[in-house]
């Protein structure tokens, strides 16, 4: 599979290179030249097959050229062995119609871990094919940041600097960055928000000064590797419920936009969505421009569910292109007009396309904490304050009582332990795999928002690329 840019100059690259790669040099994102689509007949064929199997025949298509399918089924059976649920991503039934699907199974308690611990092996993968080094530089609102430390922690050719805002994560999400001390992990707090550290982390990707020097690698869900490790598990809910011979929707607590492009990609694919529900808290540009076609940027609210504390959704991007008939050259001038106003109207196709497939929701503190407590008191089941956005919008989302509807679990509720203990009175306890987290030393420097003071620290400690 070819991959392309979604602004039209970049060169086209194989999976490897879009892999190693992250950001397209002309600004946009990679995207596969066209969306592989299996027949009824193939996805019928999958029900019921272990979860590592069926990733490696969902994601075969898009790596084809890079990996054997044999490979690539040694790489997700060692990635999701890792994980504490044999099924890796559990389907739990709320009530008649609701059901949540826990993604949290993972090293570090977040869904990213499912697209990360494969993401780590394929970096190794590709690095050790040739003499290369990589410097992974992201940005993260709290799990991006400990799931990519986890997966590239005493990595060889792979040094990893994760910027994070400065006390707007909580504290389980920053001792399991900050308590990885292997030599090639350094962790950055930066005074501001997550759209600052998103910002700074873009503008070393654009620095030649940096790129000349050091192959720059991305982990936000900017790298198509990773929307593609989350496609799998919309498969694995919906095979469960019933498809391809019934309609499954899902409700996805969403900031970057990342893992509800991967319902829409499975979609493409041929898995039979009803909806996908699009579930923002208070920072809600996704919603108004979902819902008004305005996407502009606001400033960002801090909540209880800080991971989608997030007012530039860059995977948004990704939709928007295809919206457009990929027309690359159309959708860099809209994007250039929005990096230089902060805002911009959808055009009437793009409004149009995404209502077919998405709605959206904005969950309230009130409403997060309402439906924490309504999970607890009728289900038993805690739930975090992420999950209970998408809890919320499934809900109110006015689906037909004969379509289930699937909530993605996106973090344990321990991760979270403060918002879940005031809306239900009890405190989720860690499980045994992280338990003496707030024992561990912490390793972590102090940076200003500053872009010279961020790119000198990282050129200080990387390797260059070659
Ligand atoms: C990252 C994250 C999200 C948002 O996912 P996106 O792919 O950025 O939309 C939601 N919930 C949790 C717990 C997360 O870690």
């Amino acid at each position: 599979m070819d991959y392309i840019s979604t602004r039209g100059s970049a060169p086209a690259l194989d999976f490897e290179g879009a892999t190693l790669a992250g950001l397209a040099s002309d600004g946009g994102l990679y995207v596969p030249r066209e969306w592989p689509r299996f027949s009824e007949g193939e996805i019928a064929a999958m029900a019921g097959l272990p979860y590592a199997e069926l990733a490696a025949k969902i994601m075969f298509p898009f790596v084809e050229g890079s990996l054997t399918y044999d490979r690539l089924l040694e790489l997700t059976t060692q990635a999701y062995g890792r994980f504490a649920h044999k099924a890796v991503t559990p389907l739990k039934q709320l009530d008649e119609q609701q059901w949540v699907l826990e993604l949290f199974h993972g090293p570090t308690l977040a869904f990213k871990d499912v697209a990360l611990q494969l993401l780590g092996l394929l970096f190794e993968e590709f690095l050790g094919r040739s003499e290369r080094n990589l410097t992974i530089v992201g940005a993260t609102s709290g799990d991006t940041g400990s799931a990519a430390i986890d997966a590239v922690a005493g990595r060889a050719k792979v040094d990893i600097f994760m910027l994070h805002p400065k006390g707007r994560v909580s504290d389980v999400q920053r001792r399991q960055m900050t308590t990885v001390l292997a030599p090639n992990v350094h962790n950055i707090a930066i005074e501001g928000s997550f759209d600052d550290a998103q910002a700074t982390v873009k503008r070393m990707f654009n620095d030649k000064a940096m790129t000349d020097r050091f192959a720059i690698g991305a982990v936000n869900s900017i790298n198509w590797a990773r929307l593609m490790a989350q496609v799998v598990y919309y498969f694995a809910a919906g095979l469960q419920l019933g498809a391809p011979h019934r309609k499954v929707a899902f409700s996805v607590p969403t900031g970057n936009f990342g893992d509800v492009f991967a319902g829409y990609v499975a979609a493409q694919m041929g898995l039979p969505v009803e909806k996908l529900i699009v579930a923002t808290n208070v920072n809600d540009i996704l919603h108004r421009a979902l819902a008004e076609g305005d996407y502009s940027q606001g400033t960002v609210t801090p909540t209880a569910a800080p991971s989608m504390d997030i007012q530039v959704s860059s995977n948004f991007e990704r939709l928007l292109f295809d919206l457009n008939g990929r027309d690359g050259k159309a959708l860099a001038e809209q994007m250039a007009g929005f990096e230089a106003t902060k805002a911009m109207q959808l055009t009437n196709a793009q409004r149009e396309g995404a209502a077919a497939l998405f709605s959206s929701a904005r969950t309230d503190a009130d409403e997060m904490a309402q439906a924490i407590r309504w999970a607890w008191e009728n289900c038993g089941e805690l739930i975090d304050p992420h999950t209970a956005c998408g809890l919320f919008a499934a809900r109110n989302a006015g689906i037909d009582a004969s379509v289930p509807v699937v909530t993605l679990a996106t973090a344990h509720p321990a991760k979270f332990p403060d918002a879940v203990e005031r809306a239900t009175g009890q405190r989720s306890g860690l499980p045994a795999r992280v338990g003496d987290l707030f024992e561990r030393e912490e390793k972590c420097v102090d940076l200003t928002g500053d872009y010279d003071s961020i790119a000198d620290f990282v050129a200080q400690h990387a390797s260059p690329k070659i």
